[in-house]
């Protein structure tokens, strides 16, 4: 360690970079101080620890994970993450990033997240909440130090990376650089597989010019010096939250360019809702759309008239369906903006112009161009679930991955058998093109079915908030509440046998 304290004549005026330059050195007041390089730590094993589950990642799955674990085994896990505290990507998220959906199907089972109530003023009235990230932030902190860190069950190393070695499971502090080796009694739970893309942490995909200004989304928040016009790049959530953002903060629609390589279809939030009879008669429209579907762009198109799915342009067809949750009132904005670029995606930027797949436009001067065209949602092969040495963290119903973590921690806490396991827990896709959100409808659906038809996890299943079919014993005789069940009832068979031809998915979901 080499520390620099600052007497009267001396103060620092720059460093030069420790990491590449050679040598690297201090600008001081009074001259200049070489330091040493900073060079990687060779990885001893200085200690070992032992633990039953060791989960990597602290993002939401693993969290989500652990948390239904903890509640129904008594075992002592230790959750790793290369970030210095839990949440995942939301540490680097934008800092105006709300969740799209309602707080209650986010975070983990034990806890709800925000009050659980509906929205009083805004264009959402009526709405479920939906947290903010430093809401999100302050609920994972708060987690992990009062409930598990406080049932003595669970540790936590933060700023460290996992590594697997062999048989071998080794933990470094990328602080110390003490690596630690971990014995694990059970299981390596990796819940670092679907672990989203984020502007914040990738490069934008595209090479970009030296004198071009370029920043991630996340530098809009910081800007010092106002751009002439803004030229979102990403076709997105992230980019819909960035031109939702700029427009609330009085840029006008005109100095705004949006480079859309897809159009995005994108589920209305109100159909998204804690609410039985919103919940079966959304999976109602969704069937009967499906039923009587000549096509995938017929089924969404059947699906925006039943007012489930919207879509920014009205004479284009979109071919991206992540299906993000929508306000009406963003819509409403986001068709404000009528500089869209539908050339595909962009190859490079020069202080001129923006090439790219199919012709270029030219970049107005002064713009600066915001990375928001990270992919986000991944799509890795799926894999079994469970293997002899892992957990392997995927989807399993339809979206809604916190659900999803915590039913894994649930199986695992309460079944024996592996093949079991696999066969209640088989996993399912994140979506991405129309062909793949009707494959996730249709593993999903067989999978609900499949892990429902288990009394335990049905009981379980239903007193938990993440849970987006969850019906509440007060409501289930409710009108509305049977009326909509009784036409899911009625669609389903049809409904699920078209998204399976659609989808070119067979009917029996395999682990
Ligand atoms: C902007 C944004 C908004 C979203 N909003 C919603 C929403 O409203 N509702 C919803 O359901 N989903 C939403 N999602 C989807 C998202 O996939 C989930 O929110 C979820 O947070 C993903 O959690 P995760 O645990 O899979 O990944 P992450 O949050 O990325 O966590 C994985 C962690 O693993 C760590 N890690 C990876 N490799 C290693 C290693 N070798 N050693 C140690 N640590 C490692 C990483 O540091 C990371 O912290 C959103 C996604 C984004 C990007």
């Amino acid at each position: 360690m080499c520390w620099i304290r600052p007497s009267p004549i001396r103060w620092i005026r720059s460093v030069t970079d420790v990491v590449d330059q050679h040598p690297a050195y201090i600008n001081l007041d009074s001259g200049i101080a070489s330091i040493p390089k900073i060079r990687p730590m060779v990885a001893v094993v200085t200690r070992s620890l032992e633990t039953d589950y060791l989960v990597v990642g602290a993002g939401a799955m693993g969290m989500a994970f652990t948390d239904a674990l903890i509640d129904h085994a008594d075992v002592h896990v230790t959750l790793v993450d290369r970030r210095h505290a839990t949440g995942g990507h939301w540490l680097d998220a934008y800092p105006f990033v709300q969740l799209h959906q309602a707080s209650m199907f986010y975070g983990v089972a034990s806890t709800v997240l925000g009050t659980g109530t509906v929205q009083l003023t805004g264009p959402e009235m009526g709405l479920q909440q939906r947290a903010r990230v430093s809401e999100i932030r302050a609920y994972y902190d708060n987690i992990l130090n009062h409930r598990f860190l406080g049932s003595g069950r669970v540790a936590f190393l933060g700023g460290s990376e996992y590594r697997a070695d062999g048989s071998s499971h080794l933990v470094r502090s990328l602080v110390s650089g003490e690596t630690v080796q971990v014995k694990v009694r059970r299981r390596v739970v990796d819940a670092t597989y679907l672990s989203p893309t984020i502007p914040a942490t990738s490069p934008a995909p595209f090479q970009v010019a030296v004198d071009v200004h370029i920043a991630p989304i996340n530098e809009l928040a910081n800007l010092t010096t106002t751009p002439s016009s803004y030229v979102i790049v990403g076709s997105g959530k992230t980019a819909t939250d960035a031109i939702i953002w700029l427009l609330g903060n009085g840029v006008p629609p005109d100095r705004i360019m949006w480079v859309r390589p897809r159009d995005p279809w994108m589920l209305n939030r109100a159909t998204v809702q804690p609410d039985p009879e919103v919940a079966l008669g959304m999976s109602a429209d969704i069937m009967t759309a499906a039923s009587s579907a000549e096509s995938l762009d017929d089924l969404f198109v059947r699906l925006e008239a039943a007012n489930v799915m919207f879509r920014i342009d009205r004479d284009v067809i979109p071919t991206m369906a992540k299906t993000p949750t929508l306000g009406a009132w963003e819509l409403e904005l986001l068709r404000t903006i009528e500089n869209v670029v539908r050339l595909g995606h962009i190859k490079h930027v020069t202080r001129r112009e923006i090439v790219l797949d199919r012709g270029s436009v030219p970049l107005p001067p002064g713009s600066l161009v915001v990375h928001c065209a990270a992919s986000g949602l991944k799509y890795p092969p799926m894999v079994p679930m469970w293997s002899p040495d892992k957990i392997q963290l995927q989807v399993i119903r339809v979206g809604f991955p916190c659900f999803n973590a915590a039913l894994t921690g649930y199986v695992e806490a309460t079944r024996d058998d592996d093949r079991e396991r696999n066969r209640l827990c088989p996993p399912n896709v994140y979506p991405d093109t129309l062909t793949s959100w009707a494959r996730m409808q249709v593993r999903g659906t067989v999978a609900a079915r499949t892990f429902g038809a288990e009394p335990d996890i049905a009981a379980w299943a239903n007193r938990c908030a993440l849970n987006p079919s969850r019906i509440e014993p007060s409501r289930r005789d409710a009108p509305a509440v049977l009326a909509a069940a009784r036409r899911l009832a009625d669609r389903a068979a049809p409904g699920l046998t078209r998204l399976a031809e659609l989808a070119g998915e067979p009917l029996s979901v395999r682990s």
